[in-house]
């Protein structure tokens, strides 16, 4: 029988899939054993923080660490018998809220080229003392504090965004609603509680996300617009630091130790975009990568032997169409589509041991060509 003491494990959904928006505390069963999802506070990993979780990913798992496109992390290849040390570990570091109601509402994503004392990090301070005070949320909703001088988050998901709206004041906005609830940094918090709540109250529980919640929005009068985004080379160039690509969010615990050291960096910043900022660093000898390479705007899943429901394997076969691909790619082992929930350009969807083809969808979307090999694919996409 198994341990009362352990963990509940995100469990399957109605189709079978495994694996529903995995914690710390409430790991998922992958095909390399458990995975857990953490979420530093701010995004960001001091040199202390950066040490404990390289030792964790290594003596606890099996040293593969994913970066999320939402800038979360995840450890991977955990066992059973050691989830209890890993977590007190990862607890101390303040890697993990020791409370898991609390670590499961820190779904929080600050437009990575924050500085201290911006509108950003105030906000964001000021969400973190008060986390207690958001209600329990669906757990694929996250909110987004992108309170730069444009907003840089737009094509990231998340369900409230607080971003600069036109006229340059700070905006609430819903996704799904073209517009936003004009605020300022010290009401920033306030309004997105009551938001919430308003949310949960209104049946958010039933719909699942934001954007899928029909109910009007609560007497929100004199909206206004985000501004134009920016573009992510943009933001990339105003953050204080150096840009390192992580292809697919592909993390090794090695890499992890060697970038503290790389341009004598003060921190490590994770961004939604496939890659890290080292804050603070100089320009190293190891060369930027370009933010816009078409290798860190492809998604693809681990797929297999990684994870128990793909019949084929992804990421090889992603890097070699990465350049041939005009726009945005996504190539994932099955339905679910874990690397990328919206829609891509091209998406290669695997399907009994073959792969599914469709245009401008989302993982499992209507395809317009079905049961290919991957050299089929390379010779209709001229990658052979
Ligand atoms: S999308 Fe990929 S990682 Fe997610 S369940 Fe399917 S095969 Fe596994």
């Amino acid at each position: 029988m198994r341990d009362p003491s352990l963990p509940p494990f995100a469990t399957a959904d109605r189709h079978g899939v495994r694996g529903w928006c995995p914690t710390a505390w409430r790991p998922m069963e992958a095909g390399d054993g458990w995975l857990m999802r953490l979420r530093p506070p701010f995004g960001r990993l001091g040199h202390a923080q950066a040490l404990a979780l390289h030792d964790a990913a290594t003596r606890f798992g099996n040293g593969r660490i994913d970066l999320t496109n939402r800038g979360a992390l995840q450890l991977r290849g955990v066992t059973e018998a050691l989830w209890r040390p890993l977590i007190e570990q990862l607890v101390a570091a303040g890697l993990v809220d020791p409370i898991p109601e609390r670590d499961a509402r820190r779904a929080i994503l600050l437009v990575p080229d924050w500085r201290t004392g911006d509108d950003t990090h105030r906000i964001a301070s000021a969400l973190l003392a008060r986390i207690d005070e958001l209600p329990d949320l669906p757990a694929k909703m996250g909110i987004a504090i992108d309170a730069g001088p444009a907003p840089a988050l737009s094509g990231t998901p998340a369900d409230f965004r607080i971003e600069r709206g036109t006229g340059g004041g700070l905006i609430l906005r819903a996704e799904g609603h073209a517009e936003g609830l004009p605020i300022d940094v010290d009401g920033a918090v306030d309004a997105l509680v009551t938001l919430a709540h308003w949310f949960v109250a209104t049946g958010g529980h039933r719909s699942g996300r934001m954007a899928r919640h029909a109910t009007p929005l609560p007497g929100m009068d004199a909206l206004v617009a985000p501004l134009p985004p920016r573009s992510r080379a943009e933001t990339i160039r105003a953050a204080d630091g150096a840009f390192r690509g992580a292809p697919f969010g592909e993390l090794e615990a090695g890499r992890l130790a060697s970038l503290l050291s790389d341009g004598d960096a003060r921190a490590i910043r994770l961004t939604p975009w496939r890659g890290v900022i080292l804050e603070g660093a100089r320009p190293g000898a190891e060369p930027s990568p370009d933010p816009d390479d078409p290798l860190l705007r492809v998604d693809a899943c681990p797929g297999r032997p990684a994870c128990p429901q793909a019949t084929v394997a992804t990421r090889a076969i992603a890097r070699r169409l990465a350049p041939h691909v005009e726009g945005r790619l996504h190539v994932s082992g099955c339905a679910k589509g874990c690397a990328c929930p919206g829609e891509a350009d091209l998406v290669l969807t695997g399907c009994n041991g073959r792969f599914d083809l469709a245009h401008h969808a989302r993982a499992g979307g209507p395809p317009f060509r079905e049961g290919l090999t991957p050299d089929q694919i390379f010779a209709l996409l001229g990658a052979s």
